[in-house]
């Protein structure tokens, strides 16, 4: 068994404090990894402050993990020790229901289970990448491309595969325009991944404070969301929008913004609901949809369509005591584009 160091929360409003997890002995499938980098992803911040739902702290939370192989049960086949490797949002799931066979373990009909805030399959509370360590079994470990740095790839494990799975889904690609409603931690690998597909990109943000980055990121255009024109003038334009925004907004004025047949896609995840008119729908065929993650060869193959096209998320590092700092400003939106903590301070 491995102690791990690691950082927790205790409640709601609490701040973050040193911590130990024991990580469960090697079961024949499992993998050891020691961590070197975690991204914070604002579900962090929603789960650590509570508002999903009742939470048992303390709690480490953590879902964009990069690191390296340490050990191996003896059935493992995948990975050997000293491979590159990632872990996501989740660590299991049943493998057996409909979902799970067709690789969308994200939705299994049992529930996938999380990363961290959930139970794993031998009872115990997951914690997760805030950590020096972790053990999963090998089919819930992705092998980190030789062309993405560790600190890089780690955001690809939420933000990349959360953005990447509907663009996929919904066939961003030429011809299509697709709208990132919010530059954020994932509006920003959005807009990375639609413009490497070949849509044509535009960003909806609250102001144009961040258009030089989003032009840079392969946005063709860039409206701020605070001007009202913006919405005459955008008017059944898009194929698809991807709303990653972490708060509620007036959907019926984004819906209005969609062509014919085209698709608004909620990734983002408030905890108030969200409210659509029919008649937003209603006139022009137009979905309203949602998407989770990504399943695990989905997420190999986001990984591997990110080396091949050099993508990789905007990052700024910052060691184990900067996390409450950094929650705040994630909430203050002054994140350019994910906060990933070096292990190694831990
Ligand atoms: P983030 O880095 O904080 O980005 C969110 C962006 O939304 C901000 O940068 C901001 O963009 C915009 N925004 C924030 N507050 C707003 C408000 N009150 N009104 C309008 N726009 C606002 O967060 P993230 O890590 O990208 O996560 C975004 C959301 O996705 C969270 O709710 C998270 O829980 C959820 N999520 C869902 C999945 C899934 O599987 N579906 C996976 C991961 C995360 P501008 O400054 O450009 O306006
Ligand atoms: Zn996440």
């Amino acid at each position: 068994m491995v102690t791990a160091k690691a950082r927790a929360v205790h409640g709601p409003d609490q701040n973050f404090r040193e911590a130990e997890l024991k990580r469960r002995e090697l079961d024949t499938t499992d993998v050891l990894i020691e961590i070197k980098f975690a991204g914070i992803c604002h579900s962090d911040i929603h789960t650590a402050h509570g508002e999903w739902g009742e939470v048992n702290y303390p709690l480490v939370p953590g879902h964009e993990i990069a690191g390296i192989v340490t050990d191996v049960g003896e059935n493992v086949t995948k990975y050997k020790v000293g491979d590159r490797v990632g872990v996501g949002c989740m660590v299991d799931s049943c493998g057996e229901c409909k979902n799970c066979r067709e690789g969308e373990e994200q939705y299994c009909l049992k529930g996938n289970i999380p990363t961290y805030a959930g139970t794993d399959k031998y009872g115990e509370p997951t914690q997760g990448g805030y950590s020096t360590h972790i053990v999963v079994t090998e089919e819930f470990v992705l092998s980190i491309p030789e062309n993405i740095g560790l600190d890089e790839a780690a955001p690809l494990l939420c933000a990349g595969i959360t953005t990447f799975s509907p663009l996929n889904h919904w066939n961003a690609g030429p011809g299509k325009k697709v709208a990132v409603v919010g530059m954020g931690g994932l509006g920003h690998m959005a807009v990375k991944i639609a413009h490497a597909m070949g849509a044509e990109v535009t960003v909806l943000s609250r102001t144009l404070n961040k258009k030089e980055d989003g032009l840079k990121f392969g946005a063709k255009n860039y409206f701020a969301t605070s001007d009202e024109a913006t919405f005459t003038e955008l008017a059944g334009t898009f194929d698809l929008i991807i709303n990653t925004v972490s708060a509620k907004i007036d959907l019926n004025a984004y819906l209005s913004l969609l062509a014919l047949n085209g698709s608004l896609v909620n990734v983002g995840a408030p905890a108030e609901p969200l409210e659509v008119n029919a008649f937003s729908l209603i006139p022009h065929r137009r979905s309203f949809a949602g998407s989770l993650i990504g399943g695990i060869r989905e997420t190999q193959d986001m990984l591997n369509f990110c080396a091949e096209h050099n993508i990789a998320p905007s990052i700024e590092i910052i060691s184990a005591d900067e996390i409450d700092q950094a929650y705040k400003r994630v909430l203050d939106s002054d994140v350019k584009y994910r906060f990933v903590i070096d292990i190694s301070t831990m």
